[in-house]
């Protein structure tokens, strides 16, 4: 397939220098939902060098209206996101090196994997992992793309350490906090938006084109027909903790990090264990039938059935507890499982 690239290489921007730089780059994406399924697939028929995906959840109906890689019988065999986008990703463009993980982005993880890493990309739905991100960003000086999208609205923002002001310095005039995924649900055109963006700024970055790179901060809503783009040179906090003069990269601390979280705009709470370590869910899953519960699953994780409520363990230990917000009882429900 010797003309593969051959419109990308005929784009001024990109020429035969562009595309051989694209196909030596190594492009981590944190989460495989909608903006993850979008950003690898668009990267990976670029043709770059190593796509690494990062996700912790497994594919579910409702997801199947925006996020692009997954299919039916990916629900039907509850796959996580990670072992789908890389089964998908592969079959798409088989010259890509993929690296896909199944387990949640921990400071510990992110470290380990940065050390050839060019470009990040946020494909998250929580604040807690992005300023993470932007923390390792600023402590490897690797650029990372924020995006976030819910309704028909999006934003997405470039961050390259010693050049544009960072996440922790952006919440000092826009309060992106507040941007949760479980206010009014969302169409697919907003994700393919804040996709657009983040993957073209991306393939400016991959082909070293740093000039062309956009500053400015970028806000859509496709349903009231607005889009704005904001100048955020001024947004840089020299008393900034991620990036400033005294920084500490606070959202690195390990101690920061929750074990016990409610997932976004579900009934669902994730548990990680406070030890790492694998389980062997082949003797678990004997150990639950032998109990009585009803036990589905596959080589990656377990279904188990408790009621109304229904309990997924991971091979890393990490459990998701569906059908609840209630912390406690989430927890008392991983402890009658998983002792
Ligand atoms: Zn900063």
């Amino acid at each position: 397939m010797n003309d593969r690239y051959s419109r990308q290489v005929l784009f001024p921007g990109i020429g035969k220098e562009g595309q051989a730089k694209i196909s030596k780059k190594h492009v981590l994406i944190i989460g495989a939902g909608a903006l993850g399924s979008g950003s690898s697939e668009i990267l990976a028929r670029a043709g770059v060098g190593k796509l690494t995906i990062i996700d912790r959840d497994y594919v579910e109906a409702s997801n199947l209206q925006r996020q692009q890689l997954y299919t039916e019988e990916d629900v039907a065999e509850k796959l996580p996101k990670a072992a789908a986008a890389e089964k998908r990703l592969r079959a798409i463009n088989g010259d890509v090196e993929i690296q896909a993980i199944i387990g949640d982005a921990i400071p510990e993880l992110l470290e380990e994997l940065v050390g050839d890493v060019d470009l990040m990309l946020d494909a998250t739905d929580n604040f807690e992992t992005r300023m993470m991100m932007n923390d390792i960003s600023q402590k490897y000086n690797i650029p990372w793309i924020y995006g976030a999208c819910v309704g028909s609205f999006g934003m997405s923002f470039s961050i390259i350490p010693g050049k544009t002001p960072c996440l922790n310095c952006l919440l000092r005039t826009i309060p992106l906090q507040g941007m949760t995924c479980d206010t009014g649900g969302i169409i697919s055109p907003a994700v393919q938006m804040v996709i657009a963006h983040q993957t073209a700024e991306a393939m400016k970055m991959l082909v070293e084109d740093w000039d062309a790179v956009r500053t400015s901060f970028v806000s859509f809503d496709l349903w009231r027909n607005q889009y704005t783009s904001m100048k955020m040179s001024k947004a840089k906090f020299a008393g900034c903790l991620s990036c400033g003069e005294e920084r500490t990269y606070p959202y690195l601390d390990h101690e920061n990090m929750t074990k016990t979280t409610v997932l976004c705009g579900r009934d669902t709470v994730q548990i990680r264990p406070s030890a790492a370590g694998e389980i062997s869910l082949e003797q678990l899953s004997g150990q639950l039938s032998g109990l009585g519960y009803t036990v589905k699953g596959n080589p990656y994780l377990l279904s188990v059935e408790i009621g109304t409520e229904r309990i997924v363990i991971f091979q890393d230990g990490r459990a998701l507890i569906h059908g609840t917000k209630d912390l406690t009882h989430a927890k008392s429900l991983y402890q009658r499982i998983l002792g």
